[in-house]
């Protein structure tokens, strides 16, 4: 017999297991599937001879309250881990050489990082007019504060954190909160200005840099997957979603799933997709082609981590910072180094130091092709170089995303309006991969609110639809 649920959940990455027990949470039967034996998606926490490194998210910055509730309805708030204050400093490379990010006015006056006629252009910001068109991160910010800023103190950001190119982000959808700042202040600046006066914050304080938990990132992961018991099925497959328009109201979904080598099948009211837009888009095929070829469109960023342990005597930098990112001009494979064990405590045994670094898409390299071992090679001629490291690592691990972080470029709003439409057609199945509404733990765990209510209130309609027709069906 098909079993039937009133949710139907598919991912079990932050997202899926954030909607799945707020759902669960308000009193609604839910089932969540996830492909991996594993829960976690893209956060997942390696812990190997007294290292514990990051494979995917090292950090988590709240957009609002919902991740705090989150962890609060878990149970782990004791278990946060904020930052040292040695990890205030990002460093960017230019010319050869490490320069703090300036974060005030004052560093940003004195900083060596920016020529002297690129400071003054940036006063100039608040008298350029707005744009209409859909324009590209790197255009946005080259017209609104100048070519060498944008160079040496954003562009080299947005690869080590987004995997991105920044010729080809959108700014509306990748920076939305940027792109309205604009829209509505006439300036960046004036915006940010005008947030500021108003106190205009929603982030508390104590958090505002960011923060992970003392075992990392799968804390969080791993107490939603507890707190949701059998709800929680792991090494499942979703192969396909089918409606029954016969039956609109009662359960119209019927999701089939593979698990320990045995074909099953869910009944749901509704389904939420919390996965990437291709595994999404095998999904909704037969219900719109169309839409699955929307998904289909959406790129995704090839990545390579990779977690090194050295003695500290070993590395000659005094790693005082949160690491580094490289300008274009002097990057080759490596996005960006993290010095692990200088933002976060007990990240390596004593005496040693823990260092991830990004490797991305660039001169050549295919993620997809390159054996561990040569691209852990690659990556530790380039820091050796850095950081002047003279022995040998006592710790590697490397993790290879070949479909890691979903880009958000241009004409993305045009694709996401197409898939408004087929929620339109189909209410009752929302599309919450990551490719909407933000990549960011924070923003994935606000969008599984949003999810969640939405589903609510859906819910509640139809059942107070099905109470009020049952006594016309029964006079029938
Ligand atoms: C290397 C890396 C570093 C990052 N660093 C940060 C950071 O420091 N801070 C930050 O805020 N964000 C970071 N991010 C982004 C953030 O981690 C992700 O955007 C977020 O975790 C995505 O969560 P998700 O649940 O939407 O998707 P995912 O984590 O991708 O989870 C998708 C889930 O769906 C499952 N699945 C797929 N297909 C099926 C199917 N057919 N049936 C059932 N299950 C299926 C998968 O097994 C997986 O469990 C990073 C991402 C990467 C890759």
């Amino acid at each position: 017999m098909t079993e039937s649920v009133d949710v139907l959940v598919i991912g079990g990455g932050i997202t899926g297991l954030s909607a799945a027990f707020l759902l669960q949470r308000n009193g609604l039967r839910v089932q969540l599937l996830s492909a991996e034996p594993r829960v976690g998606g893209s956060i997942q926490t390696i812990l190997e001879r007294g290292f514990l490194c990051e494979a995917g998210a090292t950090s988590v910055m709240p957009r609002g309250p919902e991740f705090l509730q989150l962890v609060d309805a878990c149970g782990l708030r004791d278990q946060i881990l904020l930052p040292s204050p040695r990890a205030r400093t990002i460093l960017l490379n230019r010319n050869g050489s490490l320069h703090p990010l300036p974060l005030d006015p004052l560093a940003f006056l004195r900083t060596t990082l920016f020529s002297r006629s690129a400071k003054f252009r940036l006063f100039r910001e608040p008298f350029i007019t707005r744009s209409s068109t859909d324009e590209s991160v790197a255009e946005f910010f080259v017209r609104r504060f100048g070519q060498e800023i944008f160079d040496y103190g954003i562009e080299p950001l947005l690869p080590g954190t987004l995997a991105g190119q920044a010729s080809r982000l959108s700014i509306r959808s990748t920076f939305p909160v940027l792109h309205a700042l604009e829209q509505q202040h006439g300036s960046v600046t004036r915006g940010l200005l005008h947030g500021w006066l108003h106190g205009n914050t929603s982030r508390p304080r104590t958090y505002a840099r960011g923060f992970t938990f003392e075992r990392g990132m799968e804390t969080v992961t791993n107490g939603l997957a507890a707190a949701l018991g059998s709800t929680c099925l792991t090494g499942a497959r979703a192969t396909g979603v089918s409606v029954d328009r016969n039956h609109p109201v009662t359960s119209p979904y019927t999701v089939s799933y593979d698990q320990d080598g045995s074909h099953r099948q869910v009944n749901a009211e509704a389904v939420v997709l919390a996965i990437p837009a291709y595994a999404a888009s095998d999904l909704v095929t037969t219900l719109s082609p169309s839409t699955a070829d929307v998904l289909r469109s959406i790129p995704y960023a090839s990545l390579m981590t990779i977690s090194f342990g050295f003695q500290r005597s070993d590395v000659r930098h005094p790693l005082d910072g949160f690491g580094y990112f490289l300008s274009a001009s002097e990057r080759r494979h490596l996005l960006g180094c993290f010095w692990n064990s200088s933002q976060y405590r007990d990240r390596a045994p004593r005496d040693h130091v823990a260092i991830s670094v990004f490797l991305g898409e660039s001169n050549g390299l295919e993620i997809a092709k390159i054996p561990e071992d040569q691209a852990a090679e690659l990556a530790l001629s380039e820091i050796s170089r850095t950081m002047q490291i003279q022995g040998k690592p006592v710790y590697l691990h490397s993790t290879r995303w070949a479909r890691s972080i979903p880009q958000y470029e241009i004409g993305h709003e045009r694709r996401m309006e197409q898939l408004r439409d087929f929620e339109t057609e189909y209410p009752g199945i929302i599309l919450a991969g990551s490719y909407r509404g933000g990549i960011s733990v924070g923003a994935r765990v606000a969008a599984a609110h949003r999810h969640t209510e939405i589903i609510i209130a859906r819910l509640g309609r139809t059942r107070s639809m099905r109470q009020s027709s049952s006594p016309i069906q029964r006079s029938a």
